[in-house]
């Protein structure tokens, strides 16, 4: 609710502030239980940012996070600690999130030392479990991260993200280093295990057509903002964001010559800098559809059917009267 991430910029020797990185400017969504939330967007639009700062890995500069009623953001640190192994998260790159020096046992038992007291025997078993668990061979239990491949090491980092029994899991683009021929194995193994121990995600990517597959709902993001937010269906079918339409006018049509087939919208101009958005509406500088009120005035983050929440002036005005304005984005 209301997430913000401000990261200072400072100048001179002393350092003095002189502004702000707006990565994640006041967003509020809600992820429910046993679900996939897909957080797409182009690279530094702030989807990883907002999902380090849900997990508390940074230290928002605003807002509220509640997981199942606790509020995370307002924990002290040995309560903190304490929620820690009901939210976890699996990294972009699995070659760079497993300590090289650290065999694969000791890397997925890690989470265990740190926060169970079970002996050396029950914790084997635990680790030989979780292996199991993401498909990966007990007998590698002695090995190091570069004996294996890149699909093999995110298994790692999986087992590793489930050692403590997590229910919420924060995905951050856990397929993008993945040589595409895995890819689908490991969002299958995402999905199944989802299943098996009934999982909350969080998945964070750039990728439209992954996100179709494996979300439940999916929530835009641009310049630090959330536009768009519905049903995967809805999503992908009616979109209603100009920015949404011209990222998914991107993706690659199965028959691009049928009736149906969208036109590619080719967007004008770069993103703004998170430094230094734009007036009113952050998406005005390369909006194929921007009227004057847009350099203006910020639009609401409006819920404008059921369960579609929007960000933009054009299709409140269309709706007025229709829109059911100041309910809460969910
Ligand atoms: Fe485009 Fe205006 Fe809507 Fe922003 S508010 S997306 S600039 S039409
Ligand atoms: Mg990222």
């Amino acid at each position: 609710e209301g997430l913000k991430m401000y990261f200072p910029i400072t100048a001179g020797v002393f350092r003095k502030k002189v502004g702000d990185v707006k990565a994640v400017d006041d967003v509020s969504f809600t992820i429910y239980e046993g679900e996939t939330l897909g957080l797409v967007g182009e690279s530094g639009c702030g989807k990883s940012t907002c999902g380090r700062a849900i997990l508390r890995l940074y230290e928002p500069t605003a807002g509220r996070v509640v997981l199942g009623g606790e509020d995370v953001l307002a924990a002290p640190a040995s309560e903190l600690r304490a929620m820690r192994p009901r939210m976890q998260m699996v990294f972009q790159d699995p070659q760079a999130s497993l300590n090289p020096r650290m065999t694969v046992a000791s890397i997925i038992g890690e989470p265990l030392d740190e926060h169970t007291t079970l002996s050396r025997a029950q914790k084997l078993a635990r680790i030989y479990e979780l292996m199991d668990k993401v498909g990966l061979n007990r007998d590698f239990a002695n090995r190091y991260p570069h004996e294996f491949s890149g699909g093999q090491r995110q298994r790692i980092g999986i087992a590793r993200a489930l050692a403590l029994n997590p229910k919420f899991i924060v995905c951050d683009e856990p397929i993008a280093a993945l040589d595409v021929s895995i890819q689908a194995q490991v969002v299958n193994l995402l999905e199944e295990l989802q299943d098996s121990l009934g999982l909350t995600y969080l998945f964070i990517s750039h990728d439209l057509s992954m996100v179709r597959h494996i979300a439940d709902r999916v929530a835009v993001m641009y310049l630090g903002r959330i536009v768009e937010l519905a049903s995967r269906d809805v999503l992908y079918d009616a979109p209603r964001h100009p920015y949404t339409q011209a990222l998914l006018s991107a993706v690659p049509e199965p028959d691009p010559n049928a009736e149906t087939a969208r036109q590619r919208i080719i967007l004008k101009g770069d993103v703004p800098s998170p430094a230094n958005p734009p007036k009113g509406c952050n998406f005005c500088t390369r909006c194929p559809k921007v009227m004057p009120v847009c350099r203006e005035l910020e639009p609401a983050f409006t819920e404008v059917a059921p369960g579609h929440f929007l960000a933009c002036h054009l299709i409140q005005e269309a709706a007025v009267g229709a829109a059911n304005s100041g309910a809460n984005p969910g």
